[in-house]
C-alpha cells in the first residue's frame, strides 16, 4: 500500500503516519519525489485496510499497489526518476552515453580510451576492475590496482566512473571509487549482494539477468530500493535465445515495457547483446529510437589485443559514428516530444 500525503501536510503528520505503520509491525518506506510526499508500506503479507490510514491527519490517499514490486513501480511514483551523477542526469530528456573498455588493463589503456570517448561526447567512463568471467582461467581483472587506475582516470578526465562489484567483499572498495556501482547480469538475482548495494550511497546500475523476465528484473531492483537506495538505473543487455547470429538477443521491447511499469531509468548495452562489433551501432540506434535513457558501450583503442570482449568493442572512430547517429535520433525524438 502507498500512503499519499496532502500537499500541505506537516512533518508531524508525516511522522505520525510513519509511527502508525511501525506500530502495526510493518516497514515504512518514504519515497522521494518532487510532486508529493508518499510513504510505501512494506512487509505486509496480505492486503491492508486503507481506512486505518485515511483516518490519520494529513493523509490524502491510501492506494493499493497491485504489483509485487512496490517502490520501483510507476503506481507508486508516476513521474520519471532522474538519477543525478555529478552534472549528468540519467532519465532526463537527453540520452546518457557510458563508454569504455570491458576491463581495466593498464593506466595507459584507460587514459587513451577515456580521452577519446570524452572528446566525442561520452558522459561517463566504464571499465571493470573485477570481471565476472565464464572461465576461471580467463583474465579476472586487475582488482584494487584497477580501481586505483579508475580513480586516476576520473582525476585526469573529469569523467564519472561506472565499474562492477562482483561480490560482497569488493563492494566497499568499489563504492569508494565508483560514481555508479554496476551489478552484472550474472548477479541480478544475488539477493544478498542486491541488499548490500541497497545500503550504498552511490547509484546502482543493475543489468538484466540473461534469462530474467521483466518482473524478475524489477523485483531485483526492488531489493535495492527496499534497503533505502532509490538511485537505480536499469540496463537491458540482451537475453539468451536460440539465435546464434549474436551473442545474446537484445530485447528492445524491454524498454517500453519497463517504462510502463516502473519510474526508473533504463539504458541499453548493445555490446554484450551483440557480441560482434558490426551489430553494435545499429542496436544502439534502435535503443535510442525505442526510448532508452542511454547507452553503455564497449570501446577499445586496440580491440585485437583486448584482454576481454575485444570482438564486440568499437574502435574510437566507430564510437564517433555511434555518437553522431545517436544524437540525430535523440534530436528527432525531442522534436516529436515537443510537437
Ligand atoms: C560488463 O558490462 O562488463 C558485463 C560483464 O556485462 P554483463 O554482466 O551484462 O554480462
Ligand atoms: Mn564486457
Amino acid at each position: 500500500m502507498l500512503i499519499v500525503m496532502e500537499h500541505e501536510a506537516s512533518q508531524e503528520q508525516i511522522d505520525n503516519v510513519i509511527a502508525t505503520i511501525k506500530q502495526l509491525g510493518y516497514t515504512p518506506a518514504p519515497i522521494p519525489g518532487s510532486q508529493r510526499t508518499a510513504i510505501g508500506i512494506l512487509g505486509n503479507a496480505g492486503p491492508l485496510d486503507p481506512s486505518i490510514f485515511l483516518a490519520l491527519d494529513g493523509v490524502k490517499e491510501a492506494i493499493r499497489v497491485s504489483k509485487p514490486y512496490k517502490l520501483v513501480s510507476r503506481e507508486v511514483k508516476p513521474e520519471n526518476t532522474i538519477v543525478a551523477v555529478g552534472t549528468v542526469g540519467i532519465g532526463g530528456p537527453d540520452p546518457v552515453i557510458i563508454a569504455g573498455p570491458c576491463a581495466v588493463e593498464s593506466l595507459d589503456q584507460c587514459l587513451q580510451i577515456a580521452h577519446a570517448v570524452k572528446a566525442t561526447g561520452a558522459h561517463l567512463f566504464r571499465a571493470g576492475a573485477f570481471k565476472p568471467r565464464t572461465s576461471p582461467y580467463s583474465f579476472q581483472g586487475l582488482g584494487q590496482q584497477g580501481l586505483d587506475i579508475l580513480a586516476r582516470v576520473r582525476a585526469e578526465t573529469g569523467l564519472g566512473i561506472v565499474t562492477e562489484a562482483v561480490d560482497h567483499e569488493v563492494v566497499p572498495l568499489v563504492e569508494e571509487v565508483a560514481d555508479i556501482i554496476q551489478i552484472g547480469a550474472r548477479n541480478m538475482q544475488n539477493f544478498s549482494l542486491l541488499r548490500r548495494v541497497g545500503k550504498c550511497t552511490k547509484p546502482v546500475l543493475l543489468k538484466r539477468g540473461m534469462s530474467a523476465t521483466i518482473e524478475e528484473f524489477l523485483m531485483a531492483a526492488e531489493y535495492i530500493a527496499a534497503e533505502g537506495n532509490h538511485r537505480i538505473i536499469l540496463c537491458e543487455r540482451g537475453v539468451r535465445t536460440f539465435a546464434d547470429h549474436s551473442r545474446n538477443t537484445l530485447d528492445l521491447s524491454a524498454v517500453p515495457a519497463v517504462k510502463t511499469l516502473s519510474h526508473l531509468p533504463i539504458i541499453v548495452d548493445p555490446s554484450h547483446a551483440a557480441g560482434k562489433r558490426d551489430q553494435v551501432i545499429p542496436l544502439a540506434c534502435a535503443a535510442i529510437a525505442v526510448g532508452a535513457d542511454g547507452i553503455m558501450v564497449e570501446v577499445h583503442h586496440d580491440p585485437k589485443h583486448a584482454l576481454s570482449d575485444g570482438p564486440q568493442s568499437l574502435f574510437p572512430h566507430q564510437f564517433e559514428q555511434l555518437m553522431q547517429r545517436v544524437r540525430a535520433i535523440a534530436a528527432a525524438q525531442r522534436a516529436f516530444a515537443g510537437s
